[in-house]
Formats: C-alpha cells, sequence, structure tokens
C-alpha cells in the first residue's frame, strides 16, 4: 500500500502545486467584517476557492456560517471518524522587510516554494487535499470517513472554530498539521493577565516598556527627575543583565532607553527582558522614598531580572508531562501617579487557570499592585497512549524512517480547544521555515512527504 500511495502522490505533484499557487494568490489577512464575510473580504474569497477546489474533487463539501469551510469522504454517508484541521487565513506580509519575491504569488526555485502561507498552513492544508483525493482516487476501503476543515481566523484567536462549534461537531480524532511533526500532545495553559497600581509621584516622570504581551520586550525607556547624571552611569556600569543603556539629559531630566533582546513568551530563557532590566536599574539608584519607589521595588522582588520560572511569585512549577512554567513580565507603563502591566504566564497540566490567579493575584498585591483580569486557556492534553495517536506514531515513522515521539509545548495550537485533537506537522526538526516572516517557504519534497504520510494516516484511521 504504501508504495502505491507514494507513487500516486508523486505523479500528482502539479495537482499539489497548482492549487497551492492559486491560495498562496489570495492574500487572505484578516480584514474589516463585511456581510457575508466576518473576518473580511479576503479570507472569505480564500474560503470560497478552497470550496471551489474541493467540490472539484468530487468531495461532499460545505461551508458553515461563511467562516468555516469542510470537506468530507465518508463510505455511505456515515460521519466521519478523523478530522484534519487546516486554516486559510495568513499574517501580514505588507510593510514587511526582506522579502526577495512577492509574497502573495508563489515562486517555486530550486524545489523551494516561496510565499506567504506556503508552510502556515496554505501548503499542509494543500497536501491534506492531495492525500484526500490519493484515498479516494485509488479507491482504498474505509470503514469510517475523514474530513478536512478549513478555518479562516487561526491567526487572530480561532473565533472561526468557536462559530462552527456552535452549530457543528468536529470529529472525535482531530489533526492539525499547522504546527511540527512528530506530535505535539500537550499545550501548556495560559494566562495574559493586567495589572496595575496608583502612586504619589517620585522621581520617575514616565517609564514605558514593551508593546506585545506574549513577548519578552526588547524595549523600555524611563524620564528621571532629580537625579545626579553619575548616580545613572555608575549604576549602569555596575547592571550586569546584558541589556544596553543609553543615557540623555534633558532640562533637568534624564532619558534613559533600554535595549534587551525579545523572545516568544513560551521561550523567555532565549530574551532580554528589558522592562525587568530597566526596573532593576532604577532599584540601584537613590530615589526618593515614597509610593512610587515601594511599587518599583515591589515590581522588582516579584519580576526579578533573569527569572523566567516565576519563583518569586509563588507560581514556580513543573511536571514531567508538560516541562516547566514559565513567566514573561511583557508590557509595563508608568505616568502621572498610576501604573499599569502584563504578564503572560505558560503553565504545565497540573496547575489551571485558577491556582495561577490566585498566586498572581498575591504576589501583585504583595507589590503593591492590583491584578485586574485576564485571558486565558487551560492547558490542552490528548492521551499519548490512546489508539489514535499511536496509529498517527506508526504512520509517521514508517513514512519518515525515524522514531516518533509526543512533545510538549509552551505556545497553543489550533486544536488548543479541541478535546482529542494533536498537532501532526508540518515543520520538521530544527529548519526555520520563516514562518510569520519574509521569504517563507517549504521544499516540494516536504509537501509531498507530508501528502504521503498524511494519506497513510487516513488509511490507517479510518481504513477498514
Ligand atoms: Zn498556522
Amino acid at each position: 500500500m504504501h508504495e502505491k500511495i507514494k507513487e500516486f502522490i508523486y505523479s500528482n505533484k502539479d495537482f499539489l502545486l497548482s492549487v497551492l499557487d492559486e491560495l498562496v494568490s489570495i492574500p487572505s489577512v484578516k480584514g474589516e467584517p463585511v456581510p457575508g464575510a466576518p473576518f473580511g473580504e479576503m479570507p472569505k474569497k480564500a474560503l470560497d476557492k478552497a470550496a471551489e477546489i474541493c467540490r472539484r474533487e468530487g468531495f461532499d463539501t460545505r461551508i458553515c456560517r461563511d467562516v468555516v469551510g469542510t470537506a468530507d469522504l465518508c463510505p455511505d454517508g456515515k460521519a466521519p471518524a478523523l478530522g484534519i484541521l487546516c486554516h486559510l487565513d495568513v499574517v501580514p506580509a505588507e510593510g514587511q522587510e526582506g522579502w526577495l519575491t512577492d509574497p502573495f504569488r508563489m515562486i517555486e526555485k530550486d524545489g523551494v516554494l516561496y510565499g506567504r502561507g506556503v508552510i502556515d498552513d496554505k501548503g499542509p492544508l494543500c497536501a491534506a487535499l492531495l492525500a484526500m483525493k490519493c484515498v479516494k482516487e485509488l479507491n482504498i476501503p474505509l470503514k469510517t470517513g475523514v474530513r478536512l476543515v478549513f478555518g479562516t481566523d487561526e491567526e487572530n484567536g480561532s473565533e472561526d472554530l468557536e462559530i462552527y462549534l456552535a452549530d457543528e461537531k468536529l470529529p472525535p480524532n482531530v489533526f492539525t498539521p499547522d504546527a511540527s511533526f512528530p506530535i505535539i500532545n500537550i499545550e501548556k495553559g495560559m494566562m495574559r493577565s493586567r495589572f496595575s497600581g496608583s502612586f504619589e509621584n517620585g522621581n520617575i516622570i514616565s517609564f514605558h516598556g514593551g508593546s506585545i504581551p506574549n513577548a519578552v520586550p526588547d524595549k523600555a525607556e524611563c524620564v528621571i527627575a532629580d537625579i545626579l547624571l553619575s548616580d545613572i552611569e555608575n549604576a549602569v556600569l555596575a547592571d550586569k543583565s546584558g541589556a544596553r543603556f543609553d543615557i540623555k539629559t534633558a532640562d533637568g531630566s534624564v532619558t534613559v532607553k533600554c535595549t534587551g533582546r525579545s523572545a516568544h513568551a513560551s521561550t523567555p530563557e532565549s530574551g532580554i527582558n528589558a522592562v525587568t532590566a530597566l526596573i532593576s536599574l532604577l532599584c540601584a539608584l537613590p530615589l526618593k522614598e515614597g509610593s512610587q519607589t515601594d511599587i518599583l521595588r515591589g515590581l522588582e522582588r516579584t519580576f526579578p531580572f533573569g527569572e523566567t520560572d516565576g519563583t518569586h511569585t509563588g507560581l514556580k512549577a513543573s511536571d514531567e508531562k508538560s516541562g516547566a512554567l514559565t513567566l514573561v513580565f511583557s508590557i509595563f507603563n508608568m505616568e502621572n501617579g498610576s501604573c499599569t502591566g502584563c504578564i503572560d504566564v505558560r503553565f504545565p497540566v497540573c496547575l489551571t487557570l485558577a491556582q495561577v490567579e490566585a498566586a498572581e493575584r498575591k504576589a501583585l498585591a504583595d507589590a503593591g499592585c492590583t491584578f485586574d483580569g485576564y485571558m486565558g486557556d487551560e492547558p490542552h492534553i490528548t492521551d499519548e497512549n490512546s489508539d489514535f495517536v499511536q496509529k498517527l506514531l506508526k504512520v509517521y515513522e514508517r513514512c519518515e524512517g525515524e522514531k516518533g515521539h509526543c512533545i510538549a509545548i509552551g505556545g497553543g495550537t489550533y486544536v488548543h480547544n479541541v478535546p482529542g485533537g494533536v498537532a501532526f506537522g508540518a515543520e520538521r526538526g530544527d529548519t526555520d521555515y520563516h514562518m510569520h516572516g519574509a521569504n517563507e517557504f517549504i521544499t516540494v519534497d516536504e509537501l509531498l512527504k507530508d501528502a504521503v504520510i498524511y494519506a497513510e494516516a487516513i488509511a490507517e484511521i479510518c481504513g477498514r
């Protein structure tokens, strides 16, 4: 069977490339809602195009509430047992420097495909579609069906799935080819919280640091009054954070700019936090005693520079399955007697949102601030010993010729809120495919291999 599938997939390379080309040429970036297109015209146009392709290939195809499309291959109209969840929306490429080709034209050069969406997630979607075409045209006997599900809002919070799930059900087993191989079965929980504080004005006229809630901030800047320049220079000399400080004086105040290194909130160890570095520098200065200074010291105690595991918030935790908790103090603004901030926590499956909230509330109160609320998700876990996951691993090992295993991550994938869901592809190893960046790419060979893996997965799970 493996050889027959492989032969079919490789002889349909042109089909794969032509449908991917059609989809890449639609700049399906989220836009303003218009009637019949809740996420903007372009995601809807991509949805209509994908549905048209699926219909043309003879799959039972529907569009649900203008946001999600489905294409079924089911024997005797039976409910599908397997779902393959992909997305058609992409992140913007406009204004993104470094593109060597038009991001919304698929370019093939030396076996490499370039274009926005070729890895995230239009390429893997086309590989999954080719896999279904393969199973259909080779007449591989099925006992249950498979459903390709293509959404249009993965990049901006997956509201498409919420709308879809209000009316419809996903099959009991779902994989998304929207992350990496072998299999991601555990995704840590996530809490992004806001806090605030108020104080009597002290030396700090203003502090602005970070702008993205889920990233280690690489920039922070503050204006300090009534301070000796030499005190600041000495503090900078003594600083061991690795951040860079640039000092400017004007009108009796001193501006200090701190530059660190950005990193995703799920891997904060690789960043240098400019907010906590600058707070620690301020705490080393002879500031006036008072409530503003108390808050800065409180925040320094609670979120010390260099700490990424939440020790001083009382949150430090880890478990064998999902690894250690990570915490990032990502945004901080202080001006005119008040301050606001943002904290991003990725927590292992041994904790719940309620526990993280309770610990943060207490830690922030100890620092003189108030916890103002959060958005978040509980951890996601799909049993690695389930029949479904074991079958996917078996297919992976057979096709890739290497041992498969399950992975836990700190980020969330498209199946974070899908019970029984796992991520299965399509990134391999340590390759940087420039996902969300300029010159996003995937090789033709990888996409063909993906299609083989997905066809085998369908046969393994749905076959007779
Ligand atoms: Zn994606």
